[in-house]
């Protein structure tokens, strides 16, 4: 992995390199944080800290075989558990390890995407976890074993209660790290075995660095505020996405401004045939252009971070809404999303959405 280390989450490098130096290594950490957060590299720099053979002024060197392993998620006493189908074969193994590398902020939506599994469900299932308690139990080949548990909250109970057993007498040389974007979903039982840390999104100078690895200097700017702090989306295709959602956007706005239930109907085919996930997507981005006119509308034109061309479309928008109508249309908007969420008809939901309509209100509102 070749990226630098990021000021945001300074403080957590130093937390557990105070936890090293002074041999206060837990066997059980829970990084917990919105999806797109750092997690993932903090639990490599942990790992590679405490496997390390040859440690520079208290840092892992980057370079030794423990370190180089690790990086590659291919070393002996380094394992990720992380959801995927049922009865899934190795090839998810292959694919998320190459995912994660490309991406370590990778979220569970965009893995999700990655495995192209719209509606299914994905677990980290009881035989997951007990081919991760035989592993622990046996002696590391260095100093440490390290399981990373990644999204626990997509545990089944069976294995939640297979980890327990393990998270009860774990030995002094293992170490398991959970990260999740749903803290409060991970059984308490658990979560009071463990040193909880929160992780916090990435700054805003962090994720520009970022994007000036991918993205010209120009466009940096501009982009970052679509992301809201996840730094995931970096490395997803939803960059490109943008200009498409821009066009359906204001597609679908002016249709429904004019009542013109042709066009609305072919685009609301047109959009449930791009899937679950993607007209999720796409529904956030709606809610952040009315975000964005609430923005405007306060004056905060620094926060709305859009092409000239697009400003204009929306300053012309916000001055049909009063302040409550766009924050009952977002509410709308949450409530579609979720309903998607939980497998609602795509289409019906689209269908009932009309932010100009007066009766709209009333039906926002229930
Ligand atoms: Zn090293």
């Amino acid at each position: 992995m070749s990226y630098y280390r990021m000021k945001s989450v300074e403080h957590l490098y130093e937390l557990f390199l105070q936890m090293f130096v002074k041999q206060r290594v837990p066997n059980f950490i829970i990084l917990y944080g919105d999806p797109g957060n750092a997690s993932f590299d903090i639990s490599l720099f942990f790992a590679k800290l405490i496997n390390c053979s040859s440690t520079n002024n208290g840092f892992p060197c980057e370079v030794c075989t423990n370190c180089t392993m690790i990086n590659q998620l291919k070393h002996p006493d380094f394992r990720i558990v992380f959801p995927k189908p049922k009865l899934d074969s190795k090839t998810s193994d292959v694919l998320f390890n190459s995912t994660i590398i490309n991406n370590p902020f990778l979220d569970y939506r965009t893995w999700q995407l990655v495995m192209k599994s719209d509606n299914k469900q994905l677990i980290i299932s009881k035989d997951d976890i007990q081919q991760i308690i035989e592993y622990m139990n046996l002696p590391p080949v260095g100093k440490y074993k390290v399981t990373v548990i990644w999204m626990p909250e997509f545990m089944n109970s069976n294995a939640s209660n297979s980890l327990l057993k393990i998270l009860e007498d774990a030995n002094n040389n293992t170490l398991f790290i959970m990260i999740t974007n749903d803290f409060y979903s991970v059984l308490p039982t658990i979560v009071s075995r463990a040193v909880t840390i929160h992780v916090p999104q990435l700054s805003r100078d962090d994720m520009i660095l970022l994007l000036k690895q991918k993205y010209p200097d120009e466009e940096c700017d501009r982009i970052v505020d679509s992301f809201y702090g996840n730094a995931s989306l970096i490395y997803s295709e939803s960059i490109g996405a943008n200009d498409k959602c821009w066009n359906y956007f204001i597609r679908w706005m002016r249709a429904l401004y004019k009542e013109d239930y042709l066009t609305i109907t072919c685009l609301i085919n047109e959009l449930s045939d791009l899937g679950r996930e993607n007209v999720n997507n796409f529904i956030d981005y709606c809610s952040r252009m009315f975000q964005r006119m609430l923005y405007i509308k306060v004056g905060a034109m620094e926060l709305v971070c859009l092409p000239e061309e697009e400003i204009m479309v929306l300053k012309k928008m916000s001055e049909m809404f009063c302040f409550e109508d766009i924050v009952l249309v977002q509410s709308s908007l949450t409530n579609i999303h979720n309903n998607i969420m939980r497998n609602a008809n795509i289409k019906l939901q689209l269908f009932v959405f009309n932010p100009f309509s007066r009766c709209n209100s009333v039906l926002l509102g229930t």
